[in-house]
């Protein structure tokens, strides 16, 4: 499937890829994204490792994840998001008899998906999330707001976590439905190729068969964040590759005083760490996706072991490859600039690095007490 992949983006996609990330409108966005999301699907890509029953094919998934991410930072996580997170979120606690058309579709690549999670802060507000649904005769009245969402200006189907009191609830939502209202797309730092919007839901009325739930635990929430902070550990694997290929193919083709820019033992030094942090990263993701396949005591914490290293290491990778390649790296536009940009958003998306910083040390206490 990686050598399928690669034959998918071939130099004339890889272009299209780089344009849509310098200047592209958000219905180019999802027309490019949903070309590409058929034919990964015509591809078996979006098949594996699809909700919590599959987490044993993770590993090998990750193989095939890192030669999308390595390809491009903004069409893997927008694939990510609706393939691993929202189907996953549909297919592992949803009913596929009332949601088994919705999965299918996007399977097929037919329809692109948003997971909305994370919510603007309220004074006084404690929990986590505060979206809130009423039942009210056959049916469930949803309001709240949330602050970012990946795909939210694209997508087909929005998967909005909430609670009915106080149990957790997922709201497959739709663009159109009354009462629900996006925000204009987001301008962020990086991933410029990537639909980010806020939402609002105002009253939006959803009869049963659009809500997963109400759930006694939180597992669709854990779900989730654990799926989201390994796709974010291999968008970080796949921007440091893209690093040390610019860096690399800059240093040997650029000469300075009588030889190389490789040849300085100064900027070998540099590519050797790079290459260091990499495979270093890339052995902790294996390790931890390996952990949670087998739904080992262990993998929470290392899944947050490897989100905080990777997402370090892809910033400083990335750093060091706009170091070797001095003023052509810092132009706008170029891969190792494209980067730089994008290093940062893992350590701050997901949980963030403080939060799992914290919850590894719980987790340590915890076992060595
Ligand atoms: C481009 C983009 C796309 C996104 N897409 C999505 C999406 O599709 N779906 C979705 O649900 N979310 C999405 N997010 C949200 C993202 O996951 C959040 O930004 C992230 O969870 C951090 O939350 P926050 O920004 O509210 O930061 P805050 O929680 O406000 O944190 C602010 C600071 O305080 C620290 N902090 C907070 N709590 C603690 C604590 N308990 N212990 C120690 N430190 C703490 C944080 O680490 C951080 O440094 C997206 C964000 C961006 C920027």
């Amino acid at each position: 499937m990686k050598a399928q992949v690669k034959r998918i983006f071939d130099e004339r996609a890889r272009k299209e890829l780089d344009v849509l990330e310098d200047e592209g409108s958000t219905p180019r966005i999802k027309a490019v994204t949903g070309r590409y999301l058929t034919l990964l699907a015509e591809a078996g890509y979006l098949i594996p490792g699809v909700g919590p029953q599959s987490r044993k094919d993770i590993v090998g998934l990750m193989a095939i994840q890192e030669e999308l991410a390595q390809i491009s930072g903004s069409l893997f996580l927008s694939v990510e998001v609706t393939a691993r997170m929202f189907a996953g979120v549909v297919r592992g606690f949803g009913d596929p008899s009332k949601t088994g058309e919705m999965t299918e579709r996007v399977q097929r690549g037919q329809a692109i998906g948003a997971v909305a999670v994370s919510e603007p802060a309220k004074p006084g507000f404690t929990g986590s999330i505060y979206t809130r649904a009423r039942a009210d005769k056959d049916c469930y009245v949803v309001s709240g707001e949330k602050d970012f969402v990946t795909n939210g200006p694209i997508a087909d189907y929005l998967a909005v976590f909430g609670r009915i009191e106080d149990k957790l609830a997922v709201f497959l939502v739709q663009p159109g439905d009354q009462g629900l209202c996006m925000s204009p797309r987001l301008k962020t730092l990086g991933y410029n190729g990537l639909a980010v919007c806020s939402l609002k839901l105002d009253e939006v009325v959803l009869s049963s068969e659009r809500v997963l739930g109400p759930f006694d635990e939180d597992a669709a929430l854990d779900f989730v964040r654990h799926t989201e902070n390994l796709i974010l550990c291999v968008a970080s694997l796949g921007l440091m590759q893209r690093s040390i290929f610019s860096a690399k193919a800059h240093a040997a083709r650029q000469e300075r005083e009588g030889k190389s820019v490789i040849a300085h033992q100064e900027v070998r030094f540099k590519l050797a760490e790079m290459l260091t942090l990499l495979q270093s990263s890339q052995l902790l993701t294996y390790r931890a996706g390996w952990l949670y396949g087998n739904s080992d005591r262990e993998a929470a914490t290392l899944v947050h072991c490897a989100k905080v290293f990777t997402a370090e290491a892809a910033e400083r990778v990335s750093g060091l490859a706009m170091q070797i390649m001095a003023g052509q790296g810092y132009l706008w536009g170029n891969p190792v600039e494209r980067c730089y940009r994008e290093a940062k958003y893992a350590a701050l998306a997901g949980t963030t690095s403080e939060r799992a910083r914290m919850s590894i040390a719980d987790d340590l206490l915890a076992r060595y007490q």
